[in-house]
């Protein structure tokens, strides 16, 4: 009986999650929030209490899935946006949003949708914001990282930059994540596969676990030379 109640508290709480998940603005699909989510759990739980990161968190809507299951493994997710949009984002680009442009400023501003979606999660108490540049953030950071989602900007440098960064901050046994990952160009841009993915892989400390539509799912098993 109180298996079944913990079942059914469990799936309430995964429908409430994935409800503003979903009507959240941003570019993260259903199918990969659940992979999200659930690789997140799966490395969490035996890393218990260590950080997760985000790196690039635009409205939160991917963060919804990753904040749960922080809370879920007693982590604290640090969602990492300068929260300006990224290239692909502005004026004149193909995903820009007029909808989030600051009417004081001109600019975008990503952070009062961030806070509100987080609010409607109910994950305050899970995610802490950090508005900034990552590669200035990450110089002076010290932890090591049980799940790093890098989603950040999909120009060559930005990518690369948060690669390196960041990734020698994952625990052995962590996990790496990364969105828009695509090997055919015809598919999408490459800076994800070719600055993020590729060196990854190719550095002999992270394999492959899994892939859904264009989220990669790394594990490492070597520690980083650079740690
Ligand atoms: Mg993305």
């Amino acid at each position: 009986m109180l298996i079944a109640v913990a079942l059914l508290v469990m799936v309430m709480l995964v429908a409430a999650m994935k409800e503003v998940a979903l009507s959240t603005k941003g570019f993260m699909p259903e199918d990969e929030g659940d992979a999200l989510f659930s690789a997140a759990v799966d490395a969490g739980t035996p890393g218990k209490g260590k950080p997760f990161v985000e790196i690039g968190s635009y409205c939160g809507r991917s963060t919804v899935w990753l904040g749960h299951a922080a809370g879920l493994c007693g982590a604290t997710l640090f969602a990492i946006d300068h929260h300006a949009g990224s290239e692909e984002n502005q004026p004149g680009w193909e995903w820009h949003d007029p909808a989030l442009v600051d009417p004081e400023s001109g600019c975008i501003n990503t952070f009062p949708h961030f806070q509100e979606t987080m609010r409607r999660a109910r994950l305050e108490n899970h995610v802490t914001p950090i508005i900034g540049d990552s590669p200035v953030i990450a110089t002076t950071w010290t932890d090591e990282i049980q799940f790093l989602f890098i989603d950040g900007g999909h120009g060559r440098d930005v990518a690369r930059n948060d690669y390196l960064a960041w990734a020698p901050h994952v625990c052995v046994g962590g996990v790496l994540a990364i969105h828009d990952v695509f090997s055919d160009p015809a598919m999408g841009g490459q800076a994800p596969y070719e600055e993020i993915y590729l060196p990854a892989v190719n550095s002999g400390e992270f394999v492959e676990v899994s892939c859904t539509g264009s989220l990669r799912i790394l594990k490492r098993i070597k520690p980083s030379p650079n740690q």
